[in-house]
C-alpha cells in the first residue's frame, strides 16, 4: 500500500503539501473527455479505474448482517484551519494526533473533504452532499469514514469551514484563529456500513475501507450550492459495480 499512498500525494488529494495538482498526473474532470467514464483511459496510472472489480463508490443495497464492532473516534481539535481547493474538492488537512479504532485496528485523520451530490447512494437514493474523512494506518493502508448529508437545516460545522472556503482551484489557506473538530461532523448515532473499496478519484486504487455512517447529518440548500458553485458542478464520482462485494451492516 505504499506505493498507493505515493500516487495518491501526487494528485494531492490525500495528503497535505501541495494539494493542486498542477504539474503531477494526467488532468481529469468529472465531464466530458475526462470525465469519470474515461478515467480509465486517461493514463496507465488510472487503469484501474476501469479494469477494477472492487471500485467505489456503489449504491449500498442487499445488505449482509454483521457483527461490526464500533468504530471508535478519537478526534482533536485541528488548528490553524488548514483548507485548500484542488479544484475537485475543498479540503481540510487534518492536524496529526486524531485517529479511529476499528477490529483493534489505528487508522490516523489525514484530511477530510467534500462531494456534492453523495457519492455512495442507499438503495439507490443519492444525498445532498457527502463528505469523506481520510485516514491511513502507520503502514499507509487507508480507510474512509462517509457521511452523509440530506438537505435539511443548515449545519454550523458546513458553516464554520464555508466561511474560508478558497473560491479558485489550487488556493490553500492557513486561518490562524479557528479552531475544528471532525467530531462536529459525525452523527449522534454512529452505526454504519461497511465494504471494501477504492479511492472515488484517480488513480482509482483499491484496498481501502469504506465505512458509510448509517444516519445522514443535514445540510442546507443554500450551502450544498454554495460548495457546487466553487467547485464548479457536480464532483461525484458514478455508482460502480458491487460485483462479488458484501455489503456489512
Ligand atoms: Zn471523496
Amino acid at each position: 500500500m505504499k506505493t498507493t499512498i505515493i500516487t495518491v500525494a501526487c494528485t494531492g488529494l490525500l495528503l497535505t503539501g501541495t494539494a493542486f495538482a498542477g504539474g503531477h498526473g494526467t488532468h481529469w474532470g468529472y465531464t466530458g473527455h475526462e470525465g469519470p467514464e474515461f478515467w480509465g483511459n486517461l493514463s496507465n496510472e488510472y487503469a484501474v479505474c476501469k479494469s477494477g472489480k472492487n471500485q467505489a463508490p456503489i449504491n449500498i443495497g442487499n445488505l449482509t448482517e454483521s457483527d461490526l464492532s464500533p468504530i471508535a473516534f478519537h478526534y482533536s481539535n485541528t488548528s490553524p484551519m488548514d483548507i485548500v481547493n484542488n479544484g475537485h474538492t475543498i479540503q481540510v488537512n487534518y492536524a496529526p494526533g486524531s485517529t479511529i479504532t476499528v477490529d483493534n485496528h489505528t487508522f490516523n485523520l489525514l484530511q477530510f473533504h467534500f462531494h456534492t451530490p453523495s457519492e455512495n447512494t442507499v438503495d439507490g437514493r443519492s444525498f445532498a452532499m457527502e463528505s469523506h474523512l481520510v485516514h491511513a494506518d502507520k503502514d499507509g493502508n487507508l480507510a474512509v469514514v462517509g457521511v452523509l448529508f440530506e438537505e435539511g437545516p443548515a449545519n454550523p460545522f458546513i458553516d464554520a469551514v464555508w466561511a474560508h472556503m478558497p473560491g479558485k482551484a489550487g488556493e490553500k489557506k492557513q486561518i490562524a484563529d479557528v479552531t475544528l473538530n471532525a467530531t462536529d461532523m459525525l452523527p449522534s448515532e454512529q452505526s454504519y456500513y461497511r465494504f471494501n473499496g477504492s479511492l472515488t478519484t484517480p488513480p482509482c486504487s483499491e484496498g481501502v475501507r469504506w465505512m458509510v455512517m448509517k444516519n445522514p447529518v443535514t445540510v442546507s440548500k443554500a450551502q450544498a450550492e454554495q460548495f457546487n458553485s466553487v467547485i464548479g458542478g457536480n464532483n461525484n464520482r458514478p455508482v460502480q459495480p458491487v460485483n462479488a462485494r458484501p455489503i456489512l451492516e
